[in-house]
């Protein structure tokens, strides 16, 4: 067991850290993230960094791909930006590369590495999220057709998106059988996209809900076979789960290190607040809960980088980051008191942002039902 970067990975990091300085300088970082953005994004194929080479993408692998997005995360990428494109990579683009066909990959992958098309991952019904087997969305296969009703909701970048991969059941088998995930372009007649208002953090992600009325789309549209959608969705929330919130952990390492050297300058000549032990205590333990989170993440992207059977650390590793996310951002904030909810220190806003992680790619209920049902296993 190496625990030491190789000089590739590190050389990697290297180019993540010089693509943030790049955004950094060509696009205002509290900004949106309108499509010329995407296309910035995609000139160095980092929307497709585990994408292969030859479907258009950077052919990294799983860890590399998540410590390239700490790092940018570390560097100063908003964090709405970083989880619209890890959505896009991790939800849509790695799904149709693994299991679309070769038309579907080649009409596809190519696109969303180079930014010249965005994609949404549109599984969860407005009815309920968790229990993705009850799925409402209907599909029936009628000649050489398939035939989609129903609506999704929370859809990241669904707003924008030029292709979203749905999940949709049959009346006709039973589940699980009766999954099947469908590629539905944006021009889809009867596609319907109602941008979502009112949400808390994560503005750069233009969620939507998306409405499917009687759409018509060609078999072929059908990611993997009619009936073989669990298996699809199963491996695209295991990539989603363990890398989607590399970015925001690098985020909240660099929220860290900026509210401990506010710490160190705050207090009275004598003793700076970060001297207090129970404050340096608080900001240590933030420490270990990242190094935790951050382990965790690489053990899961390494997981699928190797045979991939497990599920439980993707599951794992996505509780883990996401309650890290929230419960480190609310002792920094604590901490950091009046400076970090004015905005000084931008810690109420990466709050915001971390909540909606607790239910992103499932809740945490979801991923302790997925480490419980493994643990039965192991008995
Ligand atoms: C920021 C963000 C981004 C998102 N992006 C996407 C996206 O791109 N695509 C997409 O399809 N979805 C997306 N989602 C939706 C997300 O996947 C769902 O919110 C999640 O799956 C939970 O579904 P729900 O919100 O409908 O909650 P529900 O399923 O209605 O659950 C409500 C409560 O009941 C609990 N619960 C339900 N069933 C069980 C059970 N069996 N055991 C224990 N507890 C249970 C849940 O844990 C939760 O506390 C996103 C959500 C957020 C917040």
């Amino acid at each position: 067991m190496d625990f030491r970067l190789s000089d590739d990975q590190k050389a990697l990091v290297g180019a993540a850290n010089a693509f943030a300085a790049e955004l950094s300088a060509k696009t205002d970082y509290a900004g949106d993230m309108p499509r010329d953005l995407w296309t910035l994004w995609g000139e160095q194929r980092w929307l497709g960094a585990c994408i292969p080479e030859a479907l258009g993408g950077m052919g990294h692998d799983a860890l590399s791909t998540v410590l390239t997005f700490e790092a940018m995360g570390r560097a100063g990428v908003p964090r709405g930006q970083l989880f619209a494109v890890g959505a896009h990579l991790f939800g849509c683009t790695v799904g149709i590369a693994r299991h679309g066909s070769d038309a579907q990959r080649e009409n596809w992958c190519p696109r969303l590495s180079a930014g010249e098309a965005v994609g949404a991952l549109a599984f969860t019904d407005p009815g309920g999220g968790s229990n993705l087997d009850a799925c409402a969305t209907a599909i029936r296969v009628e000649d050489d057709e398939l035939r989609l009703d129903g609506s999704k909701t929370f859809v990241t970048n669904g707003a924008h998106a030029d292709v979203f991969v749905v999940l949709a059941a049959s009346d006709d088998r039973k589940p699980p059988f009766n999954l099947s995930v469908v590629l539905v372009p944006r021009d889809t007649d009867g596609l319907a996209i109602e941008p979502l208002q009112g949400v808390t953090g994560l503005h750069q992600t233009h969620p939507a809900r998306i409405t499917l009325t009687d759409c018509r789309l060609p078999a072929d549209a059908v990611l993997g076979r009619v009936g073989g959608g669990m298996a699809v969705l199963l491996d695209i929330m295991r990539w989603e789960r363990s890398c989607i919130l590399a970015g925001l952990l690098g985020a909240l390492e660099r929220d860290l290190v900026a509210t401990t050297g506010y710490l160190e300058s705050r207090g009275s000549a004598e003793k700076a607040a970060a001297q207090f032990q129970a404050v340096s205590h608080a900001l240590a333990r933030v420490r270990v809960e990242i190094e935790s989170a951050r382990w965790l993440m690489y053990r899961a992207a390494a997981e699928l980088d190797g045979d991939g059977g497990s599920l439980i650390f993707a599951a794992m590793s996505k509780l883990a980051t996401s309650e890290t996310l929230v419960e480190c951002g609310l002792a920094l904030q604590r901490l950091a008191a009046g400076h970090g909810w004015t905005g000084g220190l931008g810690l109420a806003e990466a709050l915001n942002d971390a909540i909606g992680t607790l239910s992103a790619s499932g809740t945490s209920e979801a991923q302790l039902n997925m480490i419980y049902s493994q643990l039965q296993r192991e008995l």
